[in-house]
């Protein structure tokens, strides 16, 4: 089997956690791994960005990624993006064309810009397209951070239109299946819930001692971490209000409490760092904050593991892939109850999760886990034994039965007017 998969707007070679590169890069990156492993040839189609990239790079033995050239050199904000999709889509058309290698089977659009052009490649080349669209414009406008602007219409209109002839549509949860139907009006037999995974081999638990003395803090740090692209929406102001917060509760944790923030400007961001940094001081907690640039994922499992708590406050979080990496190096999450936090997190168990953003509510959260060390360790224990419930093998064997089924329903449908919904009975079945 051969699968296009398209990512036009970000590349999976880009370091995720800064600019528009984060979970959805994660994700490509680890499936077309886990699906060239099962013997899928996988070739991600992305944006060139810079002058001189080869047409093809490797991404692991059976998956590369190919550079189509659309639009101007250099980061293009998503609006503009949409300029480009047709010089996009006869890219990839041009590349297929040229390659002689014989046919895709299947087309996977990730996000609704390369949806959008996968519409029109999968109808040339006869194949189906699976869609996931990571992240919805309908349900993120509902819970939209103070000052951020809502997402346009153009993208709606766009996911309307994805939800309505996607072959089948790729959703990360049950509750992700639900919004898809109740706000996009998809066919619910079209919509398969394959969740995304966590690599086990990085993301370990470990000695959180060592782990500490790695990063340079004393063995008695109480250290919460935030992970991410540093954008209103990710509300790591949350964390930092909750974190003077605990201070104001319990005084004697000043000298050992360390704030990190790992993760670069967003592409809707710029102001960001500056504005956190500020908060930090006016918080009066400037000497216990750290914003850091973004980490490699060796690195990464390290911070976990040294944290007390890993603090997901979000508005909205499509899955939340931080929160199952925190778990399953063994340190526990205090998350916001939104998206795909409480399949992420088992609540009460690996994590806490919070209705609403009150820092309060996460202060009390975190004084918790941060005098109970006993209590960290146990909440620490069960992470890891509910992370090993997502593995990316699991996610990669889920798509390919999607993508069997797909095929399967294609076919169908390419023979009568009824067949487009054998797709996801195949599937269901
Ligand atoms: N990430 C990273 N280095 C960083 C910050 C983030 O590799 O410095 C990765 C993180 O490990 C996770 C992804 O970026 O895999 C973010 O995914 P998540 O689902 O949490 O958020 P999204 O970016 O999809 O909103």
């Amino acid at each position: 089997m051969r699968v296009a998969m398209l990512s036009m707007h970000t590349s999976p070679l880009d370091q995720p956690g800064t600019g528009d590169a984060g979970g959805m890069n994660v994700y490509i990156v680890e499936v077309a791994k886990r699906l060239a492993e099962r013997g899928v040839q996988v070739d991600v189609f992305t944006r060139a960005t810079r002058p001189g990239l080869p047409p093809v790079a490797h991404l692991a033995p059976g998956a590369a990624v190919r550079h189509v050239a659309a639009g101007p050199f250099g980061a293009l904000d998503k609006l503009d993006l949409a300029r480009h999709l047709c010089p996009f889509t006869f890219g990839v058309l041009r590349a297929e064309a040229g390659q002689h290698m014989g046919h895709y089977d299947a087309v996977h659009g990730h996000y609704w810009l390369s949806g959008r052009a996968g519409l029109a490649v999968a109808h040339r080349w006869g194949v189906p397209l699976v869609q996931s669209m990571h992240t919805l414009a309908r349900v993120k406008n509902q819970s939209l951070a103070e000052g951020d602007a809502p997402e346009p219409e153009v993208r709606v209109r766009g996911e309307d239109q994805l939800a309505r002839h996607a072959d089948l549509l790729v959703a990360n949860t049950h509750d992700e299946a639900g919004q898809l139907a109740g706000h996009y009006g998809a066919d619910p037999g079209r919509v398969a819930v394959v969740p995304p995974g966590v690599d086990l081999d990085v993301f370990t638990p470990g000695d959180r001692a060592a782990a500490l003395r790695r990063l340079g803090l004393p063995a008695d740090a109480v250290l919460l971490l935030f992970v991410g692209r540093v954008q209103r929406l990710k509300a790591p102001d949350v964390l930092l209000r909750a974190a003077a917060r605990l201070l104001e509760r319990a005084p004697s944790l000043r000298r050992r409490l360390v704030v990190s923030v790992v993760g670069g400007l967003s592409g809707s961001g710029t102001a960001e760092p500056r504005r956190l940094a500020d908060l930090a001081r006016s918080l009066g907690i400037a000497d216990a904050v750290r914003l850091e640039p973004p980490r490699g994922r060796p690195e990464l499992a390290e911070y976990y593991r040294a944290a007390t708590a890993t603090v997901v406050p979000s508005y909205s979080e499509s899955f939340g892939l931080v929160a199952v990496e925190s778990q399953a190096c063994g340190t526990p999450v205090v998350a916001a109850r939104v998206g795909g936090l409480p399949t992420a997190v088992a609540d009460g168990a690996s994590g806490v999760l919070i209705d609403g953003h009150d820092p309060e509510d996460y202060a009390r959260a975190l004084q918790a886990l941060a005098e109970r060390p006993a209590l960290r360790d146990a909440m620490g224990e069960a992470g890891v034994a509910h992370a090993a419930g997502l593995s990316w093998s699991a996610t990669a064997e889920g798509l390919l039965r999607g993508y069997r089924a797909a095929a399967a329903g294609a076919t169908a449908a390419a023979a009568g007017p009824a067949g487009s919904g054998a797709a996801a009975e195949a599937w269901a079945g």
